[in-house]
C-alpha cells in the first residue's frame, strides 16, 4: 500500500484520489494540503487521520487548527507547510493535484526527497520540466502520470517509451468545437465551463475550451516521455474513449481505451505496476457504436500553436507561456476579458519575452512572475 501526500486534497482530482482510496484501498493518506477549503479540509482530516495537513492560506490555517484541536493532525501554512507535508518522512508517494505553477517547488522538494510523484499538476512540467525530469532521473524517482492522455500513453507503452515513432496525443476538442474563431470570440465562462465529457476544476476545464490545455499536454507529453515536438501530433477525438495512442516503426498503433473516468488513471498511478478496480464502469462499445477523428482547427483555437511554439523556443518560454495563460484564464473567468482575447493576451506577453536557455529554477521563477506582471499591464 503507498503511503500519500495529496497536494490539493480538496480539488477535483484530490477528491477523486480519496474516491479510489475508498474504493480499493491502494494507499494510505499520510499528509494532505489545501488552499482554503477548510471545511472540506477538516472532514478530510476527521476521516483519513493524515499526521500533517497543510492550508496555503495562513488565516484559514489558523481557524483549521482551532476546528481539529481534538485531533492528532499537526496544521502547516503557507508553501513551506505544504513542502513539509511533499517530504514528510512517512510519505512514498506525493500525490501532485494542485493547480498551476504551484505545484513546482513542492513536487521538485519531493523529488529531492526520493519520492515517487503521481502528477496531474501539468504546469510543473510546463514550466519547469526541464529542471524536474533530470532531478527524477538523478534521484531514480518515477514520475508516474496522472492526466489521462499521460496515462493512456505510459500504459500503451508498457512505461517504456525509448523505441515509439510517434505519440498521437487526443483531444475531445472542448465545448466549442467546430465553431470559427468569430463564432467563439464572445463566449461567457459558464458556456466554456460547459465541458461535455469531464467535469473538473474551473481552470483546466477554461484551458479544455481553448485547446490550451492541449498544448500545455503536447508539452507534458514531451517532457515525461522525452519525445520531440514532431513526433507528437494532437488528434480531436469527440467521444473521449481513446485516451491516447502510440505508434511504432512498423505503423502498429496501441491505444488506451475506457469510459472517461479520472479516477483509472489517478488509481493506475498509486497501483502500477498492478491494476485494481477502482470504479471506473466497463465500456459498452454497442453503446458508444463509432469512435471519431479530426485534425485540430488552430484557426479558431491559437492556443495550441502558441504552446508548440513556446516549447520550440523552450528554456523560459514555455513558464511565460503558462504564468501568461494562468493570469488569462482568471481574467476571463472574472469577465475581465472575453474568450477571444485570451490567445491574444497570451501571445503578446510571449512577443515581449527573450527566453533564457538552459533555465534554472530562479530563472523560471522569475519568468513566470515576468508574465503574470506582463500580462496585467498588457490590460
Ligand atoms: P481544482 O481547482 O479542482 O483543485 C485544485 C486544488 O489545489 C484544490 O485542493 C485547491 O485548494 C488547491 N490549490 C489551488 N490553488 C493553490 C495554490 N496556489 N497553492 C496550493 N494549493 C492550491 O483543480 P483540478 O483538480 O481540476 O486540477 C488539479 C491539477 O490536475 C491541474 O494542474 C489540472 O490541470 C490537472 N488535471 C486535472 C484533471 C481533472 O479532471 N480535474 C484532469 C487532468 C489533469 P482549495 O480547494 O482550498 O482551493
Ligand atoms: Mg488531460
Amino acid at each position: 500500500m503507498k503511503k500519500i501526500a495529496l497536494l490539493g486534497s480538496t480539488g477535483s482530482i484530490g477528491t477523486q484520489t480519496l474516491e479510489v482510496i475508498d474504493e480499493n484501498g491502494c494507499a494510505e493518506v499520510e499528509t494532505i494540503s489545501v488552499y482554503s477549503n477548510i471545511k472540506l479540509a477538516e472532514e478530510q482530516i476527521r476521516k483519513y487521520k493524515p499526521k500533517l495537513a497543510a492550508v496555503m492560506l495562513e488565516d484559514k490555517a489558523k481557524e483549521l487548527k482551532i476546528k481539529v484541536a481534538d485531533t492528532s493532525t499537526k496544521i502547516l501554512c503557507g508553501k513551506d507547510g505544504i513542502i513539509s507535508c511533499a517530504v514528510h518522512n512517512n510519505v512514498d508517494t506525493v500525490v501532485t493535484a494542485v493547480v498551476g505553477i504551484s505545484g513546482l517547488l513542492p513536487t521538485m522538494e519531493a523529488i529531492k526527497a526520493g519520492k515517487d510523484i503521481a502528477l496531474a499538476n501539468k504546469e510543473t512540467l510546463v514550466a519547469g520540466g526541464c529542471l524536474v525530469m533530470p532531478l527524477a532521473k538523478q534521484k531514480g524517482v518515477k514520475i508516474l502520470p496522472v492526466d489521462s492522455e499521460h496515462s493512456a500513453i505510459f500504459q500503451s507503452c508498457n512505461g517504456d517509451s525509448r523505441s515509439l515513432k510517434k505519440i498521437l496525443l487526443t483531444a475531445s476538442g472542448g465545448p466549442f468545437l467546430g465553431k470559427k474563431r468569430n463564432e467563439i470570440y464572445n463566449m461567457t465562462p459558464a458556456q466554456a465551463l460547459k465541458h461535455p465529457n469531464w467535469n473538473m476544476g474551473a481552470k483546466v476545464t477554461i484551458d479544455s475550451s481553448t485547446l490550451m490545455n492541449k498544448g500545455l499536454e503536447v508539452i507534458e507529453a514531451s517532457h515525461l516521455f522525452n519525445i520531440p515536438l514532431d513526433r507528437i501530433e494532437v488528434v480531436v477525438h469527440p467521444e473521449s474513449i481513446i485516451h491516447s495512442m502510440v505508434e511504432y516503426d512498423d505503423n502498429s498503433v496501441i491505444a488506451q481505451l475506457s469510459l472517461p473516468d479520472m479516477k483509472l488513471p489517478i488509481s493506475y498511478a498509486l497501483t502500477y505496476p498492478e491494476r485494481r478496480y477502482c470504479g471506473t464502469k466497463e465500456a459498452n462499445f454497442f453503446d458508444i457504436s463509432s469512435l471519431t477523428f479530426k485534425k485540430p482547427d488552430t484557426e479558431a483555437f491559437p492556443c495550441l500553436s502558441l504552446a508548440f511554439y513556446a516549447q520550440e523556443v523552450g528554456g523560459t518560454m514555455p513558464a511565460v507561456l503558462n504564468g501568461a495563460n494562468e493570469i488569462a484564464v482568471s481574467k476571463f473567468l472574472n469577465e475581465k476579458i472575453c474568450f477571444g482575447e485570451i490567445p491574444e493576451l497570451i501571445n503578446n506577453v510571449m512577443s515581449k519575452h527573450s527566453a533564457v536557455q538552459n533555465p534554472s529554477l530562479d530563472d523560471i521563477l522569475k519568468a513566470d512572475m515576468w508574465a503574470r506582471e506582463a500580462a496585467e499591464d498588457c490590460l
